[in-house]
Formats: structure tokens, C-alpha cells, sequence
């Protein structure tokens, strides 16, 4: 009995390990499979130039950067990721902090990315920069008030400021950033008076607080600044005529730069294809692609010398805080108790 149900077990394992192969031979034996956390239409095109450069075909697994994070993890070394594709650099650090990405460095990879927007310990690289900005309502606010984010919990902005959620991981990389420079101390008592001036409960997503601008429902916004972008060319008439009717401001420029943050990617611990990953983190770093990237994303290039879209010239250029963004990953536990404690929503 006990042989039998071994056989049966063996004969169940064989038949299992036979249809993945066949799935395998289906698919492409020699394919990187990329968890991203970016739509599909903003990077397939690139993933495709790089197949038809290399002859490496790519599968594209795109979901939510939290959900394929945990999925990586319950995968463990099981996992068929082999690169993964975030846009903040707070999950990449927290899949490096849960041992879920392996140290990968190479010439190219080294000079495309700046080593302040990648991993001290080569574990990813940036791709792309976001700035996180202000917009106003020309009509209700004077240029001349707006300085840097601290300002913004000055009592003259009582019930003027729209910001999504706490829960969002732009906003704790930015009060993560405000920690590292400023400290706990400055950054606690900045947080009680900037949400004393919310002009609503957090909600919505950053292109709602465009809207919400553009509606009078508050005067200032902090919005990364792409979403501005995607929205003033945008197929939908009402998102497009919301976002011409706020006004982009660049904070900080007085003192250590704008926030900024990047999407970026690393290989996975468990990647059976390490090597043809890093070639797609050297793809994407190259300098046409590069260019791509930034512009179909509307953010900036993060190699040196590439220059961003027309329209994000027309908004000027800026100051970026230099800090590294792997500080925005270490201090972010810190960064959600300090929001918490001061009640943002
Ligand atoms: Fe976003």
C-alpha cells in the first residue's frame, strides 16, 4: 500500500514536472519574466525593442508594486520572477530588506544610473525620476507665498491643501525625505500643522487633487508630477481642461532641491535568467531608451545628458533633492508612525 501510494506519487510528480516543461517549451525556455508594477502600455513597446535586439523574449507580469511584492515572497525561491519593476523606491528597498532581490553591477548599469538613485549595494537601479510638486489655483494663490513644503504648514493655508492618503507610498517617501533632512523633531511638528491645513479627509489619487484644485475644492496640491503631465494630454476633455487650470510649482529650490523619486528595477533573488536581466536593466538604462521611457511616462530621464520631453521643459527646470533614495526606504516605518501620530488620514 505504501509502495503504491509512492509510485502513484512519483507517477503524479512526472506528470507535473512533464506539463511544466511543456509550458515552459511553450512559452520561451530562455524568456526574463518581469513582475512590474508599471501599466502595460508604458513599458511593453520597450521590452519589445529589446527581443528584437537580443532575440531574449520577455513576459510581462504587471500588478499593483504591494501585491507583486507579496507575491514574490510567498513564491520565495519558487518564484519564476527574474526582475522586478517598481516605481517607488520604497518597494524596492523593501524587497531588498526582505532578501527578495540579489546584488547585480556591471559598467553600463553603474554609469546609467547615479549612485544616489540606486541601491549602495548594487540591488537596483533607478530607471526614471518623479518629482513630487506642488500645483496651485493661480487665481487664488500668489506664486510669491509658495517656498519649500514646510511652508505648507503655515496657518495661512488653514483648509487650502488637498493630499491623497497616508497610505500612499509617495507621500511617506516624501516625509521620509523631510525626515532625513530635517530630523523627527522638525518633521512632527511640520506634519501637526500641514494637516491641520487639509481643505478635505485624504482621498483619491494624486489626479483627483488636480481636479479637486481645479473644482475650488482647495487651493494647493502635492501631486507627483507626471500625473499633471498625463493629464494635459489626456483623451478625456475634463481631465485635460482640470489640468490646464492649475499651475505647477517646483518646491525647495531655495534649499536642498525638489523631492524626487524613482521607478526602478532589480533582480530577483530567485531569478533562474539573472544574466539576460541584467541586460534589460542595461537596455533601459541606454540612452534611447532612456528618452523613451521618460517621455511615454512624462518623467525625467535618470541618466545624465537625456534630455526630458517638451513638455516637461516647459515647466522649467529644477533642483532635485540629492539625497540617496535608499533613505526613503530605511526611514519609512518611521515616516508611517509620524503620519499616523499626527492624523493623516
Ligand atoms: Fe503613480
Amino acid at each position: 500500500m505504501v509502495r503504491l501510494h509512492t509510485r502513484i506519487r512519483r507517477a503524479t510528480l512526472l506528470l507535473i514536472l512533464l506539463a511544466l516543461s511543456g509550458l515552459t517549451a511553450c512559452g520561451a525556455p530562455d524568456a526574463v519574466n518581469v513582475y512590474s508594477a508599471r501599466q502595460e502600455a508604458l513599458i511593453q513597446p520597450l521590452l519589445e525593442k529589446f527581443t528584437a535586439e537580443t532575440g531574449i523574449p520577455v513576459n510581462l507580469v504587471t500588478g499593483n508594486g504591494d501585491a507583486l511584492l507579496a507575491r514574490l515572497e510567498n513564491e520565495g525561491d519558487n518564484s519564476p520572477a527574474d526582475l522586478f519593476l517598481t516605481s517607488d523606491a520604497g518597494n524596492l528597498y523593501r524587497a531588498q530588506a526582505k532578501n527578495l532581490l540579489q546584488p547585480v553591477t556591471s559598467p553600463a548599469l553603474q554609469a546609467g544610473a547615479p549612485a544616489h538613485l540606486r541601491s549602495d549595494e548594487n540591488y537596483w537601479y533607478g530607471l526614471s525620476v518623479r518629482a513630487r510638486v506642488l500645483v496651485f489655483a493661480a487665481e487664488r494663490v500668489d506664486a510669491a507665498d509658495l517656498s519649500d513644503y514646510t511652508s505648507l504648514a503655515d496657518p495661512v493655508w488653514r483648509d487650502r491643501i488637498c493630499v491623497r492618503s497616508s497610505g500612499n507610498i509617495y507621500n511617506q517617501s516624501l516625509v521620509a525625505g523631510m525626515l532625513a533632512s530635517d530630523g523627527p523633531a522638525a518633521t512632527a511638528s511640520w506634519l501637526d500643522g500641514f494637516v491641520a491645513n487639509f481643505a478635505r479627509t485624504p482621498q483619491g489619487g494624486d489626479r483627483d487633487q488636480i481636479k479637486a484644485v481645479a473644482a475650488g475644492q482647495c487651493d494647493v496640491a502635492l501631486v507627483n508630477s507626471y500625473y499633471l503631465g498625463g493629464m494635459l494630454q489626456s483623451d478625456n476633455l475634463a481631465e485635460r481642461e482640470a489640468a490646464e487650470q492649475v499651475t505647477l510649482f517646483w518646491p525647495n529650490q531655495a534649499g536642498r532641491g525638489t523631492h524626487i523619486n524613482i521607478s526602478g528595477a532589480g533582480v530577483t533573488r530567485a531569478a533562474s535568467k539573472p544574466e539576460a536581466a541584467r541586460q534589460l536593466m542595461e537596455f533601459m538604462l541606454r540612452e534611447d531608451s532612456q528618452r523613451w521611457y521618460a517621455q511615454v511616462n512624462n518623467e525625467f530621464p535618470v541618466r545624465a545628458g537625456v534630455e526630458p520631453s517638451a513638455l516637461l521643459q516647459s515647466w522649467g527646470s529644477f533642483e532635485a533633492d540629492a539625497l540617496n533614495v535608499s533613505e526613503l526606504g530605511r526611514l519609512n516605518a518611521e515616516a508611517v508612525k509620524a503620519m499616523d501620530r499626527a492624523g493623516w488620514k
